[in-house]
């Protein structure tokens, strides 16, 4: 493990450099990819060395990797967490890490707003006897109330998706705290530099490195990080003992050469989605327009405060009737149109994604389930992409002009 003390390097060196060992036997600089399942011993003292924790190596890769440990020890640095554990995917995270730390009859606050599949996650912990309570997280009040006797965790998305509400973590994490439990934020739209969760009081962050982390749109992956006994308890009972949920060395790699440009790739996509923000608020088409770093985002000042002046790359629009078409027909006519934004689910990749919840992925939700998850039938989320934001602005001109 690379030692150096990043706390106080600038986020871009950190980026770069966290966690990188140099490889002892050829010098490599870029991490090998370990593609083996096993891990050959010279001897008897080496397996029992490392089986009774005395010795640090790998047996198997479900549980430990040389590639995917340089990425986890980079993450962890990056986090200013003491450890993290990487997962198959982002999903993966969410599911080890409470499945890992929480059991029958504990009591889960999460947020109404948060990622589609999370929601049916939390649907299940109920089969397994787990309590859960979704409330309104940006609403503190709200989190104070729902705090029972048995609540072990408030669980948070911040921005969620797709509606970009604020939730203070702050705020938070000092009522999880008053009240034994422990705040675990997915932060996947908000990754550093732009949101240090555990810094603002979070106990566990997890990430869906597939989003920004890897950010090229090639690998699906999650990170948890956070103190390192409940990550050792997420790796030994979620991943090697429940969920079997590992990454491949050769996706914790694809993750580690994404994260090398993170920093400047993440601020550009903030910029980027300013500038779209702007636009889309301006133009007559347009009914509303859903984004932290826009004055009119309800929680502007949180945000400011919160995601480091940097905002993220998703904005969230919706679209007026237009003459005798309705908003749901103007969004299908946009998305129809767009040459240079790409029709797909998935974010915070170098292309510009763009995705219509209600005539896609929440398709079959009943008008009740869209309410609840606050969204309407004609709303887009939007990932801002790296391309040059003037021929984004000028793809959208061109398909507003043929609704
Ligand atoms: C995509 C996403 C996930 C799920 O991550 P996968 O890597 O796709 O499993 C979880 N939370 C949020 C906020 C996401 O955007």
């Amino acid at each position: 493990m690379n030692n150096t003390d990043y706390s106080e390097s600038a986020f871009s060196t950190t980026m770069i450099h966290a966690g990188q060992h140099k490889d002892p036997e050829n010098g490599a600089l870029v991490t090998p990819i370990f593609q083996t399942t096993t891990f050959a011993f010279d001897n008897m003292d080496v397996p029992a060395a490392i089986y009774t924790g005395k010795k640090p190596g790998c047996t198997y890769t479900r549980v430990k990797n040389p590639t995917t440990i340089q990425l986890e020890d980079k993450m962890a640095l990056v986090e200013g967490g003491e450890a993290c554990v990487a997962t198959s995917s982002g999903v993966g995270a969410i599911g080890s890490t409470i499945l890992s730390l929480l059991g029958a009859g504990d009591h889960i606050i999460a947020g109404k707003v948060v990622y589609g599949i999370t929601q049916v996650m939390l649907h299940h912990f109920k089969r397994f006897g787990m309590e859960v309570t979704q409330v309104d997280t940006s609403d503190l009040q709200a989190v104070e109330e729902a705090i029972q006797p048995n609540t072990k965790m408030i669980y948070l998305e911040t921005p969620a998706n797709p509606t970009l509400v604020i939730s203070d973590i702050e705020g938070c994490a000092r009522i999880a705290h008053e009240h034994d439990a422990l705040l675990m934020v997915d932060g996947t739209f908000a990754p550093p530099p732009i949101q240090f969760a555990l810094k603002l009081g979070a106990d566990i962050v997890v990430h869906s490195s597939t989003k920004y982390l890897c950010g090229h749109g090639d690998a699906i992956g999650g990170l948890v990080i956070g103190p390192k006994k409940y990550i050792d308890m997420i790796r030994v009972d979620g991943i090697k003992s429940i969920c079997g949920d590992c990454p491949s060395p050769f996706n914790s790699w694809l993750t580690l050469r994404g994260m090398k440009t993170e920093a400047i790739r993440v601020k550009l996509h903030c910029e980027n989605a300013l500038k779209l923000a702007k636009f889309l608020e301006r133009h007559p088409y347009i009914k509303s327009v859903r984004y932290p770093g826009l004055e009119s985002h309800p929680q502007h000042e949180l945000a400011k405060h919160q995601m480091n002046g940097l905002y993220g790359g998703i904005v969230t629009f919706e679209m007026n009737d237009i003459g005798p078409k309705s908003g749901f027909e103007v969004c299908t006519d946009l998305l129809n149109n767009l040459k240079v934004v790409t029709l797909a689910v998935s974010l915070g990749e170098v292309d510009s994604l763009i995705e219509f919840p209600a005539g896609m992925t929440h398709r079959t939700c009943t008008k009740e389930e869209l309410k609840a998850a606050h969204i309407t039938d004609r709303m887009i989320r939007f990932s801002v992409g790296l391309e040059d934001a003037d021929d984004l602005i000028h793809d959208f001109e061109q398909a507003f002009a043929k609704i």
